[in-house]
């Protein structure tokens, strides 16, 4: 019989998964990372499971990239019933799996994992969440919009494919490196073929983060996403200067350490409407919730968790 601890511990390791102590209600999901700390994703699934009297709780654990391997086979022998990945995790663990959708394979990253008869199957809720949180922000659809988005990483990658699902009228891809952005656009090249938007400008661009590419771009922009790190640490400067932001833009940061990162401060001194990455932190979750449990997501008190 497994030993039992009275309280759950603030962060687990790899040790602990080793030798594990369980605890009342039993932890059976939790968040990967590396850092771990500041997730807030324990506090919101914990609320669910507790609203809907669901007899388990999530932790978090602090999994270093040599380590997920071991720590992905454990889940499957401790009978989790999934886990969140979030950074350095969401590519690496592409490879552990028995079963991805096809969202995943687009994206080439994992954020939710579900473990069903042994087998590792994995999601990505990114896009979907950002596509919630948009309607949530601003009362609009990503297939109204001219989206630009900061960014060709992970996250950038999930959006501009939800974008291209849902039929944005345009994408602008804006990265530091202008050859992932060329290579993401590439590969979205199909979603973007019809002629939707009249005038000059194409549907699908690729463009260096620079202020001159991206001033001679956002006149035909509807909303600009921040997908980069920029604004995660405290000194960060908005990814963008704020002299390129005007009144008509939406903006929305998917950073949400702050509740006005430097992007967000930016566009409210320019006069447009702008959000930070909470809501799209509460959908995804929201979404992974529905995975796992085959049940609607109790939103509200997730909501509240984390506000
Ligand atoms: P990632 O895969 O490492 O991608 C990072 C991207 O940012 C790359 O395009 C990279 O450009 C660019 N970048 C990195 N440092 C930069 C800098 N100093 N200046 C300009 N560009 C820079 O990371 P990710 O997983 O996509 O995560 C990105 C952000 O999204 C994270 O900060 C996270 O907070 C946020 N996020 C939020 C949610 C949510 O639910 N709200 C969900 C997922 C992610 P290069 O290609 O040139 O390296």
């Amino acid at each position: 019989m497994k030993k039992k601890r009275a309280a759950a511990k603030e962060v687990y390791t790899l040790a602990d998964l080793q030798n594990w102590c369980d605890v009342d209600p039993p932890i059976r999901l939790g968040v990967f990372g590396d850092p771990v700390e500041h997730s807030l994703s324990r506090q919101m699934q914990n609320a669910a499971l507790k609203h809907c009297k669901f007899d388990m709780q999530y932790a978090r654990f602090h999994i270093l990239p040599d380590e997920l391997r071991a720590a992905i086979d454990l889940i499957r022998k401790l009978e989790f019933v999934g886990v969140n990945l979030t950074i350095p995790h969401k590519i690496a663990a592409l490879d552990l799996l028995d079963v991805t959708d096809d969202n995943v394979k687009r994206i080439g990253a994992v954020n939710v994992i579900e473990v069903e008869d042994g087998k590792l199957r994995g999601f990505n809720t990114d896009g979907r969440g950002f596509a919630r949180a948009i309607r949530e922000e601003f009362s609009v659809d990503l297939r109204d919009l001219r989206v630009m988005i900061l960014g060709a990483g992970g996250a950038a990658r999930a959006i501009a494919l939800q974008c291209a699902k849902e039929n944005s009228e345009r994408l602008v891809i804006a990265n530091r490196s202008v050859e992932t952005a060329q290579k993401l656009a590439d590969q979205l090249r199909d979603f973007f073929a019809g002629p939707r938007v009249l005038g000059p400008v194409a549907r699908l661009q690729a463009i260096p983060l620079e202020e001159t590419a991206i001033r001679f771009q956002i006149g035909n922009v509807d909303l600009v996403v921040n997908a980069t790190p920029l604004g995660l640490n405290r000194g960060d400067a908005s990814p963008i200067p704020a002299r390129l932001l005007a009144p008509h833009l939406m903006v929305y940061d998917t950073i949400y350490s702050a509740e006005r990162t430097p992007l967000v401060s930016a566009a409210v001194e320019a006069g447009a409407r702008a959000a930070n990455g909470l809501s799209m932190l509460l959908h995804q979750g929201a979404l992974a919730f529905e995975i796992w449990f085959q049940r609607e997501a109790p939103l509200e008190e997730m909501r509240k968790a984390i506000l």
